[in-house]
């Protein structure tokens, strides 16, 4: 841990530290995504509070990726954006309109593709914080709490926290920083999102179904703007097929969650709708060059964790459209100001990419509508239950 933590900071290259002006390319790379997520996730974008001038920005960027992939407009009145209404804890609606951007990759077949498959990630976090805190010392101090809680004695954590330090400043002068740059969250969806697009549109065959991408806003604000595109679709809500959302699949090595790995992926929402959804993820996976071995626990009915509840996948399963959330899982840095791009595994996050693509071509691709098998939710404004 101790190897792994300072050498991340300390030893990596230059490039591999900051943004690059590379030009992305069709295929999935890990290239990609670091060049995406460090713009994205960069301070000037001032932590991508939803109804701010940075959630504008962020969503200008992504619209006029998706538009340079050769995707079409789908969101109001022809063009990319859906403009998602919400009042602030204090009752007003912000100032400056909260948007989510909604493209779509048509499909070949002339029956079949007026009907979609929805990808998502969210384009949203949470802002800049009060007070600045020094960067080091909060990450370290919080990998050491997560040590405590996996069972390290009180003195184990200590010393591994004053030595990591000392390591790193020896390295590095403290840091104030007071930016969430939400890299994880979800800058990894969201650059997952426009490789996914990036790669599709310029594959030669084209799946049978439509495939809409949907970067939704306000997910932080308590999954605001899925809900709204749920509740106000830009095409016909039954012509949803089925829906990938992916938050949070940056991360997820053993230091960061308990069995993490590249093998990590966990999935909540897979069979509450639909046997089949979930047959054909696994099927998919199997498929991969490296699979990813499957965590359904956060599934679980009942769940403390309550992440059924807590991702924008939710806001189409109370709707009937089988749906799945995607991540490789929660860390020390999560809704912390250390949540930065540096800490993000590029390899591991291209492989998710590549599945999730691969998963939304198959479902795109069957001769039926994935089979519901399962009821669904009474009333889709009743309230979530884990
Ligand atoms: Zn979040």
């Amino acid at each position: 841990m101790l190897t792994l933590l300072a050498s991340r900071g300390g030893a990596q290259s230059a490039a591999a530290t900051r943004a690059t002006n590379a030009a992305t390319s069709a295929a999935i790379s890990a290239a990609d995504l670091r060049t995406r997520l460090y713009l994205i996730a960069d301070d000037s974008m001032r932590g991508r509070l939803a109804g701010s001038a940075s959630d504008t920005l962020v969503t200008a960027y992504i619209a006029s990726e998706l538009a340079r992939a050769g995707l079409a407009p789908a969101g109001e009145d022809g063009g990319w954006f859906q403009i998602v209404h919400f009042r602030d804890r204090g009752g007003r609606e912000p100032v400056i309109p909260s948007r989510n951007v909604i493209g779509v990759l048509r499909g070949s077949d002339p029956a079949l593709r007026n009907e979609y498959v929805v990808l998502s990630a969210h384009n949203d976090h949470v802002g800049v914080a009060r007070r600045a805190v020094d960067h080091d010392s909060l990450r370290v101090a919080n990998f050491a709490a997560a040590m405590r809680k996996r069972g390290s004695s009180g003195a184990a954590a200590q010393a591994w926290a004053t030595h990591t330090l000392d390591s790193l400043r020896a390295l590095r002068p403290p840091r104030r920083d007071s930016i969430f740059n939400g890299a994880d969250d979800d800058g990894s969806g969201t650059v997952a999102l426009l490789a996914i697009a990036e790669a599709l549109a310029a594959s030669p065959d084209r799946p049978k179904r439509s495939i809409l991408f949907i970067s939704h806003t306000a997910e932080e604000e308590g999954l605001l703007g899925s809900e709204w595109f749920t509740d106000h679709p830009t095409v016909p809500r039954d012509s949803l097929v089925a829906e990938l959302d992916m938050d949070m699949i940056g991360r997820g090595s053993a230091a960061d969650v308990v069995n993490g790995g590249p093998a990590y992926l966990e999935l909540v929402g897979t069979r509450r709708l639909s046997t089949e959804l979930g047959d054909v993820a696994e099927r998919v996976d199997a498929k991969e060059p490296v699979p990813f071995e499957f965590n359904y626990a956060f599934d679980a009915p009942g769940d403390r964790e309550q992440y059924y509840c807590r991702a924008d996948h939710y806001s189409y399963a109370r709707y009937g459209i089988p749906s799945i959330n995607f991540s490789r899982g929660d860390h020390p840095d999560y809704h912390e100001v250390t949540d930065e791009p540096q800490y993000i595994d590029y390899d591991a996050l291209a492989r998710v990419a590549t599945y999730v693509r691969d998963l939304a071509v198959t479902l795109a691709n069957l001769d039926h509508r994935v089979l519901i098998d399962k009821p669904k939710q009474q009333n889709p404004h009743a309230g979530c239950v884990q």
